[in-house]
């Protein structure tokens, strides 16, 4: 079965959240289960000296009046056999930072029309034969509607979602650039005017199967009160359309098992594993508080984007409970410039016990996971989240909201804590029972241990991909 895997980030040669791991390692679990995985993502700048593709060709898109040349590169996911295309082509894929919400939607629109014409070109080449394409996410949600009305007969489509919230939404005019005609397109006018398109929502309706990235998550987004407000209405037409058994699945995210690996991070300033991990972290964490002058204190941590999803406003609102209590508190991650303000300026007001580094930083990341004792996650919602799995596996403790993965992943005072959601009384109470817990030695050692021998890597998740495949084809 050859399964060609797309989307917008592939760790580790350009990764911007969850969906940069879960594209760098799924592919690879698959493999090992014999299916013929490959993936393709756009070429950018800011990845060709990493990913050091082999350009094996060229073929050419009709977008709008263009004829567009794409390059195609050829590489390897690390330590892997696994393939990697990128698609090149300077004046539209080249940068992934464009402004302006109609110049990114036409930039995935064209990405995703090359990706429909790459499957032919490999396929005339004698390269490779798709037997399915997996989308994710809006940046490739156009592919089920290019592919049904395109391609004859169309290649199965399975578009996954890893967060509902980002759409894709703007003009329709896009749909000329693909060139698309009037009555291949009707289906498109429904409850949102006409001049808009809905990309996201276009991929649900059109995909031969949809998947989430969470079995919680997957029922939530099915209650009105859950989703985003837009997005319900495609929701629940395909429900109407396909039925009961066609019903969006929700399959868990796992972790690239080798990338995170405490036992063999080279990042890190000692390793460890579950059998010596008091030792290994007492010394990590000792390093990092020293490069961050802090005092050796129980230390909280936030890492991930600055995004109004990821709750870091009640983060704001507790760290004075923290300091109060004596612990540390470290901030990573960018993003939304009014929140990254919002840390930075809490983390000046408490000099002796908060810090926040405002950037995306792999390095620090590794240290920060592993140098912790809680790891706080107050998101609104979390489709999946990989953070409390990498920070599970580095002995850290989540404390969570109950929501989407978050809820599947972590089992309550056993190897986490959960709070009801957007709770700020429940999660200041959490805080200061952790504390209490971390005291009484012999119950925090088995939620840690716990928590390190937890399974969190694809294989299971890759066995249901697989059959989820050979349902489609
Ligand atoms: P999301 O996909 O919503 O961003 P996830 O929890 O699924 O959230 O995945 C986030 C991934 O991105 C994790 O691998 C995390 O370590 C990484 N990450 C997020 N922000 C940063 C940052 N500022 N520096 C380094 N890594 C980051």
């Amino acid at each position: 079965m050859n399964v060609l895997i797309t989307g917008y980030e592939v760790s580790p040669f350009f990764k911007r959240g969850g969906l940069g791991d879960v594209m760098g390692s799924l592919p690879k679990a698959l493999k090992k289960i014999n299916v013929d995985c490959r993936v393709v993502v756009p070429c950018y700048v800011e990845m060709q000296e990493k990913a050091n593709g082999k350009r094996i060709g060229e073929f050419h898109v009709h977008f709008g009046d263009k004829e567009e040349e794409i390059g195609v590169y050829k590489s390897h996911l690390p330590d892997s056999d696994c393939v990697v295309y990128f698609l090149s082509n300077r004046p539209i894929l080249s940068h992934i930072n464009l402004r302006g919400r109609n110049k990114k939607i036409d930039q995935f629109a064209f990405f995703s029309l090359a990706v429909v014409r790459f499957i032919a070109w490999l396929n005339s080449n004698k390269q490779w034969e798709v037997d399915l394409v997996h989308c994710n996410d809006w940046h490739t949600a156009l592919i089920p509607l290019i592919m049904k009305n395109k391609i004859k007969p169309p290649i199965p489509t399975l578009l996954t979602i890893h967060n509902l919230s980002y759409q894709g939404f703007g003009s329709r005019k896009v749909l000329d650039l693909l060139h698309f005609k009037n009555e291949e397109t009707k289906e498109l006018k429904r409850e949102i005017s006409a001049k808009e398109i809905d990309i996201l929502g276009e991929g649900i309706l059109h995909a031969t199967k949809v998947s989430t990235v969470s079995p919680n998550y997957a029922l939530e987004i099915m209650k009105e009160e859950h989703c985003h407000k837009e997005i319900y209405t495609y929701l629940r037409k395909r429900e109407a359309v396909f039925g009961e058994k066609d019903k969006i699945i929700g399959i868990l995210n796992g972790i690239d098992y080798d990338a995170w690996n405490p036992a063999k991070d080279e990042l890190l300033f000692h390793k460890f594993d579950v059998n010596n991990w008091e030792v290994g972290k007492k010394a990590v964490k000792g390093n990092l508080l020293k490069f961050f002058s802090l005092k050796p204190k129980p230390t909280f941590c936030f890492i991930g984007r600055m995004a109004v999803q990821k709750g870091i406003e009640m983060l704001i609102k507790v760290t004075k409970t923290i300091v109060q209590l004596d612990a540390n508190l470290i901030f990573l991650g960018s993003g939304d410039p009014n929140i990254e303000k919002s840390v930075k300026r809490i983390a000046q007001k408490y000099p002796d016990n908060v810090r926040a580094e405002v950037a995306y930083n792999e390095e620090l990341s590794h240290k920060l996971y592993a140098a912790s004792d809680f790891i706080l996650i107050p998101s609104h919602f979390e489709p999946c989240g990989l953070i409390q799995m990498v920070a599970m596996r580095y002995g850290t403790i989540p404390i969570a909201a109950k929501t989407g993965g978050l809820k599947d992943s972590i089992v309550n005072e056993k190897d986490g804590f959960l709070f009801e959601k957007d709770k700020l009384t429940r999660l200041r109470r959490t805080i200061k029972h952790t504390l209490s817990v971390k005291k009484d030695n012999d119950r925090y050692k088995k939620m840690v241990q716990r928590a390190m021998r937890k399974d969190f890597s694809w294989d299971k998740s890759a066995v249901l991909y697989k059959k989820l495949y050979e349902e489609m084809i």
